[in-house]
């Protein structure tokens, strides 16, 4: 049975480790049952699955997602709760811990050689100051994957449901978009946090697409344009690709690549759809 879901269990382990919190690490720890069932029920956890959690703190959610899942296995970075997550989750043989920095992680190799290559789910509470890197790794890097549950900010969750026109659209969402179907589970207060965070969470899924729209486009040139795109989302879509180093920054080349695609080299790549995007990138790495 879960053990470490309210507050005194929590402030009792903290305090037999001494353990400090550390603002670097993003370290919010859940204490809220309700929340903690929501999110193993919105990752539909069951037997068959092998859930990769990202950061498992003091191994709260991990306990629940033990509890329904074939294999869990947890990756924290902070050296201080690996001793913690040995008692906590020491009666769970089917949880392991990889104490590693989740974006050095080889996932596609941790599938091959733990799950016969069979894809992994991911359950996390994401530490929210590398919330949008480790999304690119896990989309970017092609890792098998049957759904990815996350806690991130509010706002994070919004930019990546967010569409052409609207301020929050940017790589995120395109990224997200193009390979999966985001689909928001819950809102999350600050209260069910220690220490609380300064901001509202929610829990999103993310389920991957059947097929991408265009399936030859690679995901490294997708990026490479969608990164060059909205890191200068003001210029005009030519000086943006050609600043970014898109085809060597060859303005001929891009421009040839922009037109054949359909659009004008003035025009703002911040306005494009995902169509628009495979378009560009098919049209300039064919
Ligand atoms: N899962 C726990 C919970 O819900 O109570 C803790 C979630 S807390 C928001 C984020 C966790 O990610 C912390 O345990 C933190 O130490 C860990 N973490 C931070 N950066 C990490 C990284 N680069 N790689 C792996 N874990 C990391």
């Amino acid at each position: 049975m879960p053990t470490l879901d309210n507050i005194v269990a929590t402030k009792a382990i903290l305090a037999k480790y001494n353990f400090h919190f550390q603002k670097k690490f993003g370290q919010n720890f859940l204490i809220d049952r309700s929340v903690l069932s929501g999110i193993v029920e919105a990752g539909n956890v069951g037997p068959e699955d092998f859930v990769v959690e990202i950061g498992p703190g003091i191994g709260t959610m991990t306990q629940y997602l033990a509890e329904s899942a074939g294999q869990v296995l947890a990756v924290e970075i902070d050296d201080k709760l690996i001793p913690v997550l040995q008692e906590t989750l020491g009666s769970y043989e089917n949880a392991s811990v990889l104490h590693q920095d989740v974006l050095t992680v080889d996932f596609a190799e941790i599938a091959e050689v733990k799950n016969q290559g069979r894809p992994l789910k991911f359950v996390a509470n994401l530490p929210y100051y590398i919330t949008t890197p480790i999304l690119m790794q896990l989309l970017q890097n092609q890792v098998p994957f049957t759904s990815i549950t996350v806690m991130v900010q509010k706002e994070v969750a919004e930019r990546m449901q967010a569409q052409p026109g609207s301020k929050d659209y940017g790589a995120l969402s395109v990224a997200v978009q193009y390979y999966t179907d985001p689909q928001l589970d819950f809102i999350v207060g600050k209260g069910s946090f220690i220490p609380q965070p300064n901001v509202d969470s929610a829990v999103i899924t993310l389920r991957p697409k059947e097929e991408p729209l265009h399936p030859q486009v690679k995901p490294e040139h997708m990026f490479t344009v969608v990164r060059a795109v909205f890191n200068q989302r003001r210029k005009t879509l030519l000086n943006a690709l050609a600043n970014g180093g898109v085809l060597g920054g060859n303005k001929a080349a891009i421009t040839e690549a922009i037109l054949a695609a359909g659009f004008e080299p003035s025009v703002r790549g911040e306005g494009l759809d995902l169509e628009g995007f495979a378009r560009l990138t098919d049209a300039l790495y064919h």
